[in-house]
């Protein structure tokens, strides 16, 4: 496998079985996520879509075929190990943001770390450079219900990125925010993807998905579709905001 492929899936289906019957969620799925790729991923409910982001998040494991994650087969592993492997190399960000309601936004970025064992001064150091790549260095003493759902995301986006995982894996994050803060989140993510950082993100709007690199659709649990995206929304090459 090439080094430069973060997450690889070849052929994998994904069957549930639901009393005498057997539901096929995903099939026949053969995609690769590079370093550098953001991924916006569409398609209509029950196309397979979160069946796919908790293959990719080390959540569930395939069927048929084969996932691999930074060069490791999920196949046969533990859930300790998948949950090692979840913790280590991926960042998860939701549409609610699952922060904890009496902690400043510092510890709630750190709170990974807290259970990684890493000590309160460097958790502490790590979490302040997360808040500033976000951009909320002056709300690290806030909690969530001083703070703007927008905001409150971006607390939530830190938490993800504070462990330096390989891929951010977000669902739906722009879900409960209103137009305006759903583009400022997506320029956020073009920001950090323009750094370096790899995002693979689902949404149930095209204008959104289109704030992505690269768009993969989801139909019958295939996908119908896996194209770049040339015409990025939001943020536009001269990085002067265009909100749609
Ligand atoms: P989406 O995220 O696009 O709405 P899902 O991946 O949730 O689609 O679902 C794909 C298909 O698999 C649907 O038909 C859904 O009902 C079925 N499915 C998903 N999860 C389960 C499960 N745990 N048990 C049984 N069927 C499931």
């Amino acid at each position: 496998m090439k080094t430069s492929e973060l997450v690889e899936f070849e052929r994998v289906g994904k069957v549930y079985q639901v009393g005498d019957s057997e539901v096929h969620a995903l099939a026949e799925v053969s995609i690769s996520i590079g370093v550098g790729d953001f991924i916006s991923v569409i398609g209509p409910s029950g196309s397979g879509k979160s069946t796919f982001m908790n293959l990719c998040g080390c959540l569930d494991t395939p069927s048929e075929g084969r996932v691999m994650i930074d060069g490791v087969d999920v196949a046969g592993m533990t859930d300790d190990e998948l949950a090692a492997l979840r913790n280590q190399k991926l960042g998860f960000v939701f549409q609610q943001f699952n922060l904890l309601p009496r902690t400043t936004s510092l510890d709630n970025v750190a709170l990974p770390l807290l259970y990684a064992g890493v000590k309160r001064r460097d958790r502490h150091h790590k979490a302040m450079e997360v808040l500033n790549l976000v951009g909320l260095s002056d709300r690290t003493d806030h909690h969530p219900a001083q703070l703007s759902g927008g905001q409150q995301q971006r607390v939530a986006i830190a938490r993800a990125l504070v462990n330096d995982p390989v891929l951010l894996l977000a669902d739906e994050p722009t879900g409960a925010l209103d137009t305006r803060t759903s583009a400022e989140i997506m320029m956020l993510f073009q920001q950090l993807n323009d750094k370096g950082i790899s995002i693979v993100l689902v949404t149930h709007e095209q204008d959104i998905a289109s704030a992505a690199r690269r768009r993969l659709t989801f139909r019958d649990g295939r996908v119908i579709e896996d194209k770049p995206i040339e015409q990025l929304r939001f943020l536009q090459p001269d990085r002067s905001v265009k909100i749609a």
